[in-house]
């Protein structure tokens, strides 16, 4: 039986350890963490649980192929799914404009804000609305389909192509322009900074969720992860933590073991790198083996920017009734810097559908901050001053609780910091450059990426996970997964066992 090493325990390693196991392969997963989960993930803190991930999952509507997908690694197994009313919220002045998972009920409710915009409104409403079928495809990778599956694929992509050509092209601020009403504008603005950065992340998701297709596993991204390890032991894989892998080992054009920080070998048939791609290719690759496409995206992060955030835990000792699931509201003198500008608003999401994330009575809040190029250099140099690093997170803590306290005056003297995380502890605990929280972040001048995860000059061994279809996600990590296997079962001239 041949072995698969898989180096990293996120969702990509963990579904590529399943597929191995389902395709008669022996596999071993190793984890630097204690746990596995790579970003997808959650943590405890005085009687609370600050889920760190999941604010959507595309693929929890039954019957599609990547609920399908989802289910067969184990990951939905009895879980019930919530679906809430609005994606999110968006505060300005005396407006509140809601993304509405009902979209009539969105359309209807931003007209009533702005009779004036009704075209455009209606327009956009009519662009989410074909995308809203749209399924990700989760088959096979385009390397390995033959002429008629590719001519097969690109017709099913005939009535989405537009929508998605449409927004690819136009700046997130120009789509907002097009708005009359300030309020929509805003809203619309907020999805990510000025700048070069496309439209794209709104659509898509504004699609998937409106179209029933992308919801919430209760329970969260830990558990998920942890059904999922699951899934793996029980069909006979084998799992280390706490296990680094430093070194590669290479002898004419394949890689023979691999070496962990506390020198421990471990030797197999075919690698699977399941972790970030600079860690790959600069750490355990040492730059021998560079791959021009993601040369260009490292060297230019004008074009390329990566994306990551500070996400605060906070307890509120109450429960929260009317608040959106996640809203953004307005904050002033906050002394946070988001793509080098002050920060004049905040998102929280709270989990009051969560029972079991907060003792009875009160409710879990987390706060995600995005930070970019200009941010994530800042937290690299501060890290290297850990009291200041820590001062400054305190800060940022207490300064976001006074700035609900003025939004929300009824939870005054009710709410506690919990827990501070920064780009750096993303790059702690799972070796992501730079603590990217996904991979580049689509812009006008960016191209899009879709690699086979192939190493130039090396025979038996990928690189699987999120880099490999920028922007990433969860459900690209579990097809990149899947498809690493089937690229593994094509070399061994064996069918792929779904
Ligand atoms: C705050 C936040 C919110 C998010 N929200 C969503 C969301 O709502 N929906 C969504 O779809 N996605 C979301 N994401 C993105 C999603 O979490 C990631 O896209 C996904 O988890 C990436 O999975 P992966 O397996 O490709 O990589 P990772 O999760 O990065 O896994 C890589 C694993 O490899 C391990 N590793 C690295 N180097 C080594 C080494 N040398 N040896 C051994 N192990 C190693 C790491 O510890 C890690 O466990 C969010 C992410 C964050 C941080």
């Amino acid at each position: 039986m041949k072995k698969i090493i898989i180096i990293g325990g996120g969702i990509a390693g963990l579904t590529a350890g399943i597929f191995a196991q389902l395709n008669g392969f022996q596999s071993q997963i190793l984890e630097k963490h204690h746990t596995v989960g790579g970003e997808c993930t959650g943590w405890d803190r005085k009687g609370y649980h600050i889920d760190g991930c999941i604010h959507w999952l595309v693929g929890t509507k039954e019957g599609t192929s990547l609920r399908k997908l989802w289910d067969k690694v184990g990951a939905l197994d009895g879980v019930e799914i919530y679906h809430p009313e609005s994606f999110m919220a968006v505060e300005y002045q005396d407006v509140t404009v809601h993304f509405y998972r009902d979209l009539e009920l969105l359309k209807n409710s931003w007209i009533e804000i702005s009779p004036a915009d009704e075209n455009v409104i209606a327009e956009f409403c009519q662009d989410i609305k074909k995308l809203q079928s749209f399924e990700v495809p989760s088959g096979k990778p385009l390397d390995l389909m033959n002429i008629l599956e590719k001519v097969k694929f690109y017709f099913s992509l005939r009535h989405v192509g537009p929508v998605i050509n449409k927004y690819n092209k136009i700046t997130i601020s120009e789509l907002a322009d097009r708005f009359k009403h300030p309020a929509l504008r805003y809203a619309i603005a907020s999805f990510v900074p000025e700048g070069n950065y496309s439209a794209l992340p709104i659509i898509f998701p504004l699609g998937t969720f409106t179209g029933g297709q992308s919801s919430i596993p209760i329970g969260g991204s830990r558990k998920l992860a942890l059904r999922m390890q699951n899934r793996y032991l029980e069909l006979g894989g084998t799992l280390k933590t706490s296990c680094e892998i430093k070194q590669l080992e290479i002898e004419q054009g394949k890689v023979s073991q691999v070496t962990a920080d506390n020198g421990e070998i471990f030797a197999g048939d075919y690698f699977i790198t399941a972790c970030d791609a600079k860690v790959l290719y600069e750490g355990l690759l040492d730059g021998k083996y560079p791959d021009p496409e993601f040369e260009t995206r490292y060297n230019n992060p004008a074009d390329y920017p990566l994306a990551s955030n500070i996400y605060l835990g906070i307890a509120y000792q109450d429960k929260i009734e009317s608040i959106p699931r996640t809203l953004k509201f307005a904050v002033e003198n906050l002394d946070i810097k988001e793509n080098n500008k002050p920060l004049d608003f905040l998102q929280m999401t709270h989990y009051n559908y969560e029972p079991d994330f907060a003792p009875e009575g009160c409710t879990v809040i987390t706060f995600a901050i995005n930070q970019y190029e200009p941010e994530l250099a800042k937290w690299e140099d501060l890290v290297k001053d850990k009291p200041a690093y820590n001062r400054e997170k305190n800060r940022i803590g207490q300064a976001v609780i006074s700035a609900m306290e003025r939004r929300f005056p009824e939870m005054q003297g009710k709410l506690e910091l919990l827990d501070v995380a920064t780009p750096q502890t993303y790059q702690r605990y799972c070796n992501a450059y730079r603590g990217a929280f996904m991979a580049f972040w689509p812009t006008l001048q960016g191209k899009e990426l879709s690699h086979s995860g192939k190493i130039n000059g090396l025979d038996n061994i990928w690189l699987s996970g999120q880099w490999l279809q920028p922007p990433g996600g969860l459900p690209t990590a579990l097809i990149t997964g899947k498809d690493t296997i089937m690229r593994i079962c094509k070399l061994e001239k064996q069918d792929f066992n779904m």
